[in-house]
């Protein structure tokens, strides 16, 4: 192999334990202990001497080595934590780095959310929140208090793109980490540590499982900032569990196929949808006159697989083109293989309530489509049944 093999290659090929009997593909150590030959064995890992298992809730168990080498060679980090679910990934995180404050840019995941806004501030952590267009005031809601930046790009549900390069110049004068939810673009289309962040984090639940049958997280970063989650991890109790580390390991070996695809299909879909006429406006980064289209030309290889469109419908006319969609199936979440469509105002963002979502932009005439893995032609025939072609 090459010293630095290319991006398939990884995601084929790192970590990958060989075992014994020649299996292509990391076994799955389904167990909760494991035995020493002796004591200054248990020692030589308690003491860092020596990388081996012992227990699997301390994430020591070697299916999650393999799926851990896996994960960091994805976002070309040193180190890479594996989590039970996305929550789990950013609670640990941010109990680790962010105890100074966090300063939220954009819009997040509602579990995000809820988490920053309500339950952090209960343990003393300061949170604030800026809109995109309030980026210029990221230097004095840093200077008032905050150690680390968190945003996700592309955000959710209008699929703006934020600048990384440009936070972390702003968050690193001010001494502040940037951590990238980069669960939208995958790391087929964004590498957030190579545009500057410090940390990137994942809903492993979405294109890097990629078969809505995982629930899963994981953190990359640079070992001195990652191994300290390691320890709120190990007592949280949130590492990821064997037999899910090794479904995850299966789905990351065809990651770019499943995201190139979506990629291709979520623009065809973009383009035939801004040319119809109940269609008022089209969230995508790969459109010319989506915001932030420049700013994804530099820093995206691909523009994703999530579309949002504004209908010029009334809310309640959007609900009815939601139900009457036949191939894309109602339901929340992302990056699968079937295509999803959701209206935010009515399910993600409604706990945001009217007020808030009007400020942030979410109307209720808005549906947000995770495009999956279907011929484009039959994806476009139902959004076009649904419209009432
Ligand atoms: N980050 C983003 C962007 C998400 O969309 C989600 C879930 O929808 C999460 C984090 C949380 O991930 P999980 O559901 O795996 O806990």
């Amino acid at each position: 192999m090459n010293d630095r093999p290319g991006f398939a290659t990884r995601c084929v090929h790192a970590g990958e334990l060989d075992d014994a009997h020649g299996a292509p593909h990391t076994p799955i150590y389904n167990t909760t202990t494991f035995r020493f030959p002796n004591t200054a064995a248990v020692l030589d890992i308690l003491e860092g001497r020596a990388k081996g298992a012992i227990y699997t809730r301390y994430g020591f168990n070697p299916t999650l080595f393999a799926l851990e080498e896996k994960l960091a060679a994805l976002e070309d980090a040193a180190a890479a934590l594996a989590f039970c679910s996305g929550m789990a990934a950013e609670s640990a995180l941010f109990l680790t780095h962010g105890r100074g404050g966090i300063v939220c840019v954009g819009d997040a995941y509602g579990g995000t959310m809820e988490l920053l806004a309500s339950q952090l501030p209960m343990l003393g952590v300061p949170t604030r929140f800026l809109l995109v267009a309030e980026i210029d005031r990221l230097d004095a809601a840093l200077a008032a208090g905050a150690g680390l930046v968190f945003f996700e790009t592309p955000t959710n549900p209008r699929i703006e793109v934020i600048d990384v390069a440009a936070v972390a110049q702003v968050a690193h004068d001010r001494g502040a980490l940037v951590v990238v939810d980069n669960t939208f673009a995958s790391p087929v289309n964004q590498s957030p540590l190579a545009l500057g962040a410090d940390l990137v984090v994942h809903s492993a639940t979405k294109y890097l499982g990629g078969h809505s049958d995982v629930t899963a997280g994981a953190v990359m970063g640079p070992k001195a900032l990652v191994e300290p989650i390691w320890n709120w991890r190990k007592n949280l109790g949130t590492a990821i569990a064997p037999e899910t580390a090794a479904l995850l390991l299966r789905s990351l070996r065809t990651l770019p196929v499943r995201v190139e695809r979506q990629n291709a299909t979520a623009l065809a879909v973009a383009q035939a949808m801004a040319r119809h006429p109940r269609v008022a406006r089209v969230f995508h980064p790969g459109l010319p006159d989506s915001p932030g289209h420049d700013v994804a030309r530099r820093q995206m290889r691909g523009y994703g697989g999530m579309v949002t469109l504004e209908l010029a419908l009334s809310g309640a006319q959007t609900t009815a083109f939601v139900d009457r969609l036949r191939l894309f199936a109602l339901a929340a979440s992302l990056g699968g293989p079937e295509s999803l469509a959701i209206q935010p105002a009515f399910s993600t963002h409604y706990g945001l309530g009217p007020d808030e979502r009007a400020r942030r932009g979410i109307g209720d005439n808005m549906v947000r489509l995770s495009i999956g893995l279907e011929d484009p032609a039959d994806l476009l025939a139902d959004l076009g049944q649904a419209l009432g072609d």
